[in-house]
């Protein structure tokens, strides 16, 4: 693979780009986000690591700007902090998958199968359907009775899991693992968060319900 990585520390970059190497993977280098950016929107690469605390411009808004015109390529975001608000907001903005330093080498491998296992799940041309609402995997789009509906990466993702896996309850773990390839501690919200806002943008205005919670064990997408 084609993998960029963007980060400040000289340590932690010559840690990863030589266990990337001897992967036999191609890598190529940023200092700051304002070069990051740059390479990432000129170039084609398989897989960007994307460090949240940079020079010039931060990873936060270094991943937004390459979503907005590379909304498939894959981000794993790395920091050093570790607070639900911070993987929260980097995953909002579109990152993949949030890994905390300092990691061990395999973690980050592990991490960057999970990421290109799910980028590969997605079937070209793939169309889901549940009553009105409609998906379409490949062009990235949402109706529901025939209204686009707008959502952020990280909501397509988890409706893409829940109408792939129609009428079928999901847990928590479930959903946390397939969709941001990390299991959250317990007690975290931020699946419900998620849910919210979905049903907000999916089933709010409309007499048919189609996304239920299950008291005790999770969510379900059911007609
Ligand atoms: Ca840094």
């Amino acid at each position: 693979m084609n993998i960029l990585v963007v980060e400040d520390e000289v340590k932690v970059l010559t840690f990863i780009k030589k266990g990337l190497e001897e992967q036999l993977h191609n890598v190529s280098v940023a200092y700051d986000g304002r070069v990051g950016c740059k390479m990432a929107l000129e170039n084609e690469y398989d897989l960007i690591i994307l460090d949240v605390v940079l020079p010039l411009v931060n990873g936060i808004e270094v991943c937004k700007e390459v979503r907005r015109f590379k909304p498939d390529i894959p981000i794993l975001m790395l920091s050093a902090l570790d607070t639900l608000s911070d993987k929260v907001q980097g995953l909002e903005e579109g990152a993949d998958d949030y890994l905390t330093k300092p990691f061990h080498f395999e973690e980050l491998l592990a991490r960057i199968k999970a990421i290109t296992r799910r980028r590969d799940m997605a079937l070209p041309g793939t169309v889901l359907q549940v009553a009105d609402l409609v998906m379409d995997c490949h062009r990235k789009v949402v109706k529901r009775n025939d209204s686009l509906i707008l959502l952020s990466a990280k909501e397509f993702s988890l409706l893409e899991v829940l109408m792939a896996n129609r009428d079928r309850v999901l847990s928590r773990v479930f959903i946390a693992e397939r969709v941001w390839g990390i299991s959250f501690d317990r007690g975290t919200n931020l699946i419900d968060v998620y849910i919210n806002y979905l049903r907000a943008k999916i089933d709010k205005g409309f007499d048919k319900q189609l996304i239920h919670t299950v008291v005790g064990m999770g969510y379900v997408i059911k007609d």
